[in-house]
C-alpha cells in the first residue's frame, strides 16, 4: 500500500505519478472538495495502516527493558526518526519528535541560554507559532525585529540585510508562508545568519508538505514542521537541530543516561529532547508518511501542486469583486490562496462554499493577525490549499461556486 507501489519515479525523473490513483489512497476524500490542507491534510492507507499495526499486533512502550514487544516497538519508533530525517535529508542532525511546530519552536525559544540585549530576527509572515514564542523572551531583554514585506508579497530582503548585526543572535523565519503561500529565500538568509554569527531556526510546517526541503543544502540550525499538514497523524512533529545546543524543556523517563542521587547525565540523540513516553502510534504514522511523500517525490509534488495553484489563482482572479493575495510569480509561491470577496464576509463565504458547493476552506485570521492588518484585511481572508491530491475539477468548482456566490 505504499506509494512506491503504484507510481515507479524517482524524485528527479520525468515520469509523472498517477494523481488519480494517489488519491484513491485517502479515504476521507469521498465527494468532499476539500481545500483546507494548510490547516491539516488527510492521511493515506499506508499512514493508517502503520498506525493500526502498532496498536493491534506490537503494541508497548519504547526505549525501555528487553521483551520482544518493546523491541519491535521501539525498533519501528526509532526507523521513523529515520525516515523523516531522510525527507529533508537530515541525517546527522538530531531528529526530536515532538507534538507539532508550535511545541518544535517553543523548545528551541526555551532551550536557548539568553542574555538581554539579544536580537532576534523575524518576518511580517509568521504564523502566531512562531512569533509568541519568541515574544514571550521579551521580558528576558530580548529584542525582536521584524522585517517587512514588498508590495509584491515577498519578504523585503534590504530591509533583512538591515536588520542585521552582530546583536542578532537568532534568526526566526518561516520557508513559506500559510497566508500568502510566499516563499521565502531561506538561503540568502542562512547567508546573512553566517555573517553575523546568528542561528537560523525554519518554521517549515508549510514547506515540507509542498517543495524538497534540504536542510543541509538550506543551511537551518533548526528545522520544524508538523506530521498532520504531511499527511501524517495529529499530535506529531518534528523538530530537526543541526547540534544538540538546547537545553531539554522536558525532563524525566527516557531522556536520562544515568541519575545519580544529586543530578542526572542526560542522554545523547533525540532522547534527551523526548521525556516520557512518547506518541509511538503517531511517530510510527510520521515516518510512513515521510516515506509516502519520498517515494512519490516532493519535486513531483511540486511540480503538481504548482500547475494546481496557478489555475486556482487564474479562475479566482477572473471572478469580478474577487481579490488574490499570492506572489505573481509561480516559483515564490507554494498552493496556499488567501482571497476576498467584495461584500462577502470571510466566514459568510466559507459556509456557503460548504453548504452549497461541499468545499472546505479556511476562512479568517489564519493565526496570522499581524500580517492580516498589513494587507488590509482586518477581518481576516478566505483560503484555498492545495494538496497533490486535490483536481482541476475541484478547483473549477470553487470558482464557479464563488461566482454563483456572487450573483
Ligand atoms: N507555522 C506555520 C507556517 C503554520 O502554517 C502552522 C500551522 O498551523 C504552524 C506554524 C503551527 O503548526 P501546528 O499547529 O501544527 O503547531
Amino acid at each position: 500500500g505504499k506509494a512506491g507501489d503504484i507510481v515507479d519515479v524517482d524524485d528527479d525523473a520525468g515520469a509523472v505519478p498517477d494523481w488519480e490513483l494517489l488519491r484513491s489512497q485517502f479515504p476521507m476524500i469521498g465527494d468532499l472538495i476539500y481545500l483546507d490542507n494548510a490547516a491539516t491534510s488527510f492521511a493515506p492507507e499506508c499512514v493508517l495502516a502503520a498506525m493500526d499495526q502498532f496498536e493491534r499486533s506490537y503494541r508497548a512502550n519504547v526505549g525501555r527493558g528487553v521483551h520482544r514487544l518493546t523491541r519491535i516497538a521501539s525498533q519501528k519508533y526509532w526507523h521513523a526518526h529515520e525516515k523523516a530525517a531522510d525527507l529533508i535529508n537530515g541525517e546527522g542532525g538530531i531528529t526530536v519528535f515532538v507534538k507539532n511546530t508550535t511545541e518544535a519552536v517553543t523548545m528551541i525559544a526555551r532551550g536557548l541560554n539568553w542574555q538581554p540585549g539579544d536580537v532576534i530576527v523575524t518576518t511580517a509572515l509568521e504564523h502566531h507559532s512562531n512569533l509568541l514564542p519568541w515574544r514571550a523572551l521579551e521580558k528576558y531583554g530580548v529584542m525582536l525585529r521584524i522585517v517587512g514585506l514588498r508590495p509584491d508579497l515577498t519578504l523585503d530582503m534590504d530591509a533583512f540585510s538591515a536588520a542585521m548585526d552582530d546583536s542578532v543572535r537568532l534568526v526566526a523565519v518561516t520557508q513559506a508562508s500559510n497566508v500568502t503561500g510566499t516563499i521565502v529565500p531561506v538561503t540568502d538568509i542562512a547567508g546573512l545568519c553566517r555573517r553575523y554569527g546568528a542561528l537560523l531556526a525554519v518554521d517549515a510546517a508549510q514547506s515540507v508538505p509542498h517543495m524538497p526541503v534540504d536542510v543541509r543544502a538550506l543551511g537551518a540550525d533548526f528545522l520544524s514542521f508538523s506530521g498532520h499538514k504531511m499527511c501524517g497523524p495529529t499530535g506529531t512533529g518534528v523538530l530537526w537541530m543541526k547540534e544538540p545546543i538546547l537545553e531539554p524543556l522536558f525532563l524525566g523517563g527516557g531522556m536520562v543516561e544515568q541519575v545519580t542521587d544529586d543530578g542526572f547525565t542526560p542522554a545523547e540523540g533525540f532522547h534527551r529532547y523526548e521525556a516520557g513516553t512518547p506518541n509511538i502510534a503517531g511517530g510510527i504514522g510520521l515516518g510512513e508518511a515521510a516515506a509516502f511523500l519520498k517515494e512519490i517525490g516532493m519535486h513531483q509534488i511540486e511540480v503538481r501542486e504548482r500547475e494546481l495553484c496557478s489555475r486556482l489563482i487564474e479562475k479566482l482572479s477572473a471572478v469580478p469583486g474577487v481579490r488574490v493575495y499570492a506572489p505573481v510569480d509561480p516559483v515564490q509561491r507554494i498552493s496556499v490562496v488567501s482571497f476576498t470577496i467584495e461584500g462577502i464576509p470571510p466566514h459568510e463565504a466559507a459556509a456557503y462554499l460548504d453548504e452549497e458547493g461541499g468545499i472546505m476552506v479556511r476562512s479568517g485570521m489564519h493565526c496570522a493577525e499581524p500580517l492580516m492588518r498589513r494587507l488590509g484585511c482586518p477581518d481576516g481572508t478566505i483560503r484555498a490549499s492545495l494538496a497533490f491530491y486535490n483536481t482541476e475539477s475541484e478547483i473549477d468548482t470553487l470558482a464557479a461556486t464563488v461566482r454563483e456566490m456572487l450573483s
